[in-house]
């Protein structure tokens, strides 16, 4: 039978709503709802922005990005940019921008937008250590800046965010003041090993279109049938009237949230459960507290210490920045009666 989903929701939270109606009229209202909406943004992989001001396109627009590069390709990829007098977006890898430095100023001088791709795209040293992650993403910054003068805040991630990253990465990517960008189309040039041009021309053109485009492509080695399709995509879409613009901070980034990651992490303090709760008390901190320097510390601590001690880090600092007050405690006594509830299933696992 079908239900409303909302039925479910409100079965689900049944006893949540009742603890709250008695509590709310004895406690600052905003608190608890600033609690309580962060760990459900969190766990469906949402990111919590920052106050920003994006820009609204009055026309339609495509952003043509590039990942993998700089390659013996990426000229031609220029060149055509160039013909065609549009600008793109090249999310590079450190690792291949630090041995094509001229590529990576030429882009850069042409007028396209440069974003971090990492260092190295290696899935399994990515996804399994979020202390990894970091230090590439830093260093990939450390070397832009060297060629270009300043380092991007832009991200794509190797394989987009979908079930590579949970919350701890989009947590504290976020945390750090970065803009991650997945795509709403796949050119799908790099399904497998030589897709042909047609088939890449096909993909874009069935694409649902809508008002704002973020296009998946390479220019990568061995993506010379993407570089062979490039006039006809950028031809389709002047034909449909878009303008092409460049990723910057100013652009809303797209991602596909999930919750699911198929990375087992390698250290006790990645994983998930534990995270969730330290970034959801964190941000409890910073929502309620107003200690963000102190939060922002911790951060920087727990960054920047090693694997083997990054438990033991987000443990101590959380006991000297953990907040005393009776909101707090009420809002921990919330959780954990919720938790007992909730683990008698007989009161919720009926057959539907
Ligand atoms: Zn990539």
């Amino acid at each position: 039978m079908e239900r409303n989903p909302l039925f479910f929701m409100l079965r689900k939270h049944f006893f949540m709503m009742i603890f709250l109606f008695f509590l709310i009229p004895a406690t600052p209202t905003l608190a608890l709802e600033d609690h309580h909406n962060v760990l459900p943004k969190l766990l469906e992989g949402e990111r919590i922005l920052k106050e920003r001001s994006f820009v609204k396109n009055e026309t339609p627009t495509v952003y043509l990005t590039f990942d993998d590069g700089p390659s013996k390709l990426t000229p031609q990829v220029l060149d055509i940019l160039k013909t065609e007098n549009v600008k793109a977006t090249f999310f590079v890898l450190g690792q291949l921008a630090e041995s094509k430095k001229d590529l990576v100023k030429r882009i850069n001088d042409e007028g396209h937008s440069i974003g971090n791709h990492t260092y190295s795209h290696k899935y399994n040293k990515l996804y399994t250590s979020f202390s990894t992650y970091w230090q590439e993403i830093q260093k990939t910054e450390d070397i832009l800046e060297e060629i270009i003068g300043y380092s991007p805040s832009i991200v794509r991630t190797p394989g987009g965010t979908y079930k590579n990253w949970d919350p701890f990465y989009f947590f504290y990517m976020d945390q750090a003041d970065y803009l991650i960008y997945d795509w709403n189309i796949d050119s799908g040039d790099s399904k497998r090993v030589g897709v042909p041009s047609n088939e890449i021309i096909q993909n874009v053109k069935k694409a649902k279109l809508n008002n704002k485009l973020i296009l998946l492509m390479h220019d990568g080695n061995g993506h010379e049938y993407t570089v062979k399709a490039l006039p006809e995509i950028i031809h389709y879409f002047k034909g449909k009237g878009y303008q092409f613009s460049i990723l910057t901070e100013k652009v809303e980034p797209i991602v596909h949230p999930n919750i699911a990651t198929r990375w087992e992490r390698e250290n006790e303090f990645e994983k998930r459960s534990m995270f969730v709760r330290t970034a959801r008390e964190i941000e409890f901190v910073k929502n309620t507290e107003k200690i963000t320097r102190i939060q922002q510390k911790n951060f920087d601590d727990l960054l920047s210490a090693e694997n083997t001690r990054l438990l033991v880090s987000a443990e101590t600092t959380w006991e000297k920045v953990k907040p005393k007050s009776i909101k707090y405690q009420i809002s921990m006594l919330i959780d954990k009666i919720t938790q007992v509830v909730f683990s008698f299933p007989m009161l919720f696992n009926y057959n539907e």
